[in-house]
């Protein structure tokens, strides 16, 4: 499946819409294990996706990319802030070569895994990234399979993150990062993108 823009621009107004209407849930998960931001600092840096991309109108995907991370990067703070925006750099990277989104998804993946550092299993938003990277290239991602992912971070054991500082009483809840970044794959499928 190709990217184009205009699916682009239409999934990144979902996912900012997914994000603001789930802020205060994403902000619930945070305070359990966590300081309680995220919804916060993700509608915070969604809000400045959608203004950015009105704002500065981009004609081709690579630039529209690239305006996302920045704003990500620049407005969410936290370990997420960097972390979305790295993913979406490398997409923005890779797009001048190819707009295969299997492909690019595998290089937000990979530079996520680079930056944080976090593997299979550490509760993190990795834990939903690489299963769904791997069922999109597979053809065989749907929203029970981004479910699933998203609810495998529930019984295990943060290592990595604000929530590893909790150490065993970080088992039992959801990792916010991950129910977010579910978000993210679910306005993917609805965006028809993939
Ligand atoms: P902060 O923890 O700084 O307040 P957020 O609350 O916005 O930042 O984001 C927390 C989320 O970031 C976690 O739920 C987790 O999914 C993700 N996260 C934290 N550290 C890492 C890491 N090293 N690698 C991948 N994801 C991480
Ligand atoms: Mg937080
Ligand atoms: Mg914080």
């Amino acid at each position: 499946m190709e990217l184009t823009l205009e699916k682009y621009l239409v999934w990144m107004k979902e996912f900012a819409q997914k994000i603001s209407d789930q802020k205060d849930y994403l902000s619930d998960l945070d305070s359990k294990i966590g300081d309680g931001d995220h919804g916060n600092n993700m509608a915070r840096g969604l809000k400045a996706v959608s203004e950015s991309l009105a704002a500065k109108k981009p004609t081709d995907l690579t630039t529209a990319l690239k305006i996302t991370a920045m704003a990500l990067i620049s407005k969410v703070g936290g370990a997420a802030g960097p972390l979305y925006g790295t993913a979406f750099l490398e997409m923005a990277k890779l797009s001048g070569q190819t707009t295969d989104l299997d492909q690019l998804l595998v290089a937000a993946v990979a530079g996520l895994q680079k930056r944080g550092g976090a593997q299979a299993g550490d509760k993190t938003m990795v834990d939903v990234w690489l299963p769904i990277v791997n069922k999109l290239k597979a053809d065989q991602l749907t929203d029970e399979e981004i479910q699933e992912a998203v609810k495998s971070t529930k019984p295990m054991e943060a290592k990595k993150g604000r929530a590893s500082y909790l150490g065993e009483r970080s088992v039992g809840h959801l990792d916010p990062g991950a129910v977010s970044s579910g978000y993210l794959f679910e306005t993917m499928l609805q965006a028809e993108v993939g």
